[in-house]
């Protein structure tokens, strides 16, 4: 069959492809991926079926039906996957800028009724068709920045039919537009008021009563583990509880204090241990001994927050950890959906390498959704999930900070133009 969409003349194909299939990429793996100088990519409807040098390139499966994209010497690489998102949500918390600006604390500011709790009021007065006008507006945003999968949690109704409706919102938003969405639910996020000072009997009510509810609907299965919100005991028994009906396991841990939540959720099988920003050495190499999970890296959390600790990339990298990056997109700790500007601060205030980082928005992050032989990489039976860039070197990623190096983005072999809605 001929090729139904070639980009050539790549610069730089930042292909992500080169190192082991069987597991995320780890230490010297992480930035030692082939990266081809004026090559092309060539896709069959959804799938990518050939790439190399501009002088390898098999004209007889060009014709007048293929669609070329000239890439101009620029950079051509995978779509990015956004691998820890809370996408849908009412309202926002502008108001609580000012108050982080005067010293109040997430933890103050959450513990007076504000934080999560009054995007949750926000949430569940919002009608259905509402959340799903908002999900839409962010995922356009989130493909003008190149981003081609996106992960959903819910988390901001706690209780059971507002949780089931944000589960379903991200759901139908996925199928409205062509991001590919991944819906992973959270409904352990805090503790509802209804369940003031009883976190244990609040995780009950989800195991037994939405959790049910949610089998084929979300794929993972999310808590915060932290101060004020659920402990470590808490946590396991609740992912145990999961992974017997068989949910992919996630966390929110090590994001303020060192409770242990990460290793304890890398023992249960964890696809990805996020935040990590307080996660000691002695829990990473625990959790590097496992193999298997991802450490989600979530750089512009301490940014908004104004912290001073960022988990410890580098080291986390020599202790031999797959690490992925992402916004954590949500409206209290993050209300940034631009991917490549976390890229940026994981290099500036984690100690990441430009190659370590754009393996850690692609393949790892498509590992930390169990989809890694489906998209993050541009090799040959994967998802025609491609960007091209407007940049001609991979280190102008990094360096331009803030902007959008985007100029098209490919989803299953469809270029789509940007502005439309
Ligand atoms: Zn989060």
């Amino acid at each position: 069959m001929p090729y139904t969409l070639l980009i050539r003349n790549c610069g730089q194909l930042l292909t992500l492809s080169g190192g082991p299939t069987h597991r995320p990429l780890t230490g010297p793996d992480l930035a030692s991926w082939l990266i081809l100088e004026n090559a092309f990519v060539a896709c069959e409807n959804e799938r990518i079926v050939a790439l190399g040098l501009m002088a390898e390139l098999d004209e007889s499966q060009i014709t007048p039906a293929t669609q070329i994209v000239d890439a101009q010497g620029k950079v051509v690489m995978p779509g990015l996957v956004e691998c820890h998102t809370h996408l849908v949500f009412a309202g926002n918390r502008a108001h609580e800028f000012q108050r982080k600006l005067q010293g109040e604390s997430y933890l103050d500011i959450l513990a007076s009724g504000g934080g999560i709790l009054s995007t949750v009021r926000a949430t569940r007065a919002a009608s259905e068709a509402e959340l799903l006008d908002n999900a839409l507006r962010h995922l356009r945003d989130f493909r003008r920045y190149g981003v081609t999968t996106v992960e959903a949690k819910s988390g901001y109704g706690l209780d059971r039919e507002t949780e089931l409706r944000l589960v379903r919102v991200a759901r139908q938003a996925g199928r409205q537009q062509p991001v590919r969405v991944v819906p992973t639910f959270l409904g352990a996020h805090v503790v509802p008021p209804e369940y003031k000072g009883r976190p244990a009997d609040y995780l009950d009510f989800l195991a037994a009563e939405v959790l049910p509810a949610l089998r084929g609907e979300a794929e993972f299965v999310d808590i915060f583990c932290e101060q004020g919100a659920f402990s470590v005991e808490d946590s396991r028994r609740y992912l145990q509880q999961a992974r017997e009906l068989g949910f992919g396991l996630k966390i929110h841990a090590e994001q303020l204090h060192d409770l242990g939540g990460s290793a304890m959720a890398a023992e249960l099988g964890a696809v990805s241990v996020d935040h990590c920003d307080y996660l000691n050495a002695e829990d990473a190499a625990t959790i590097a001994a496992g193999g298997q999970t991802v450490v989600v890296l979530l750089p512009l959390v301490p940014l908004f927050l104004r912290q001073e600790t960022y988990a410890p990339g580098r080291q986390l990298i020599e202790q031999g950890l797959p690490v992925a990056i992402s916004t954590d997109f949500n409206p209290g700790s993050c209300p940034s959906k631009n991917l490549w500007l976390a890229l940026s601060v994981a290099c500036l205030k984690m100690g990441l390498t430009p190659l370590e980082a754009i393996a850690g928005v692609t393949l790892n992050a498509a590992w930390a959704l169990n989809r890694a032989t489906e998209i993050g990489s541009i090799a040959v039976g994967k998802r025609a999930d491609i960007l091209v860039l407007d940049v001609p070197d991979y280190q102008q990623i990094p360096y331009w900070l803030g902007e959008n190096p985007v100029r098209e983005v490919i989803i299953g072999g469809v270029t789509s133009a940007l502005e439309a809605p």
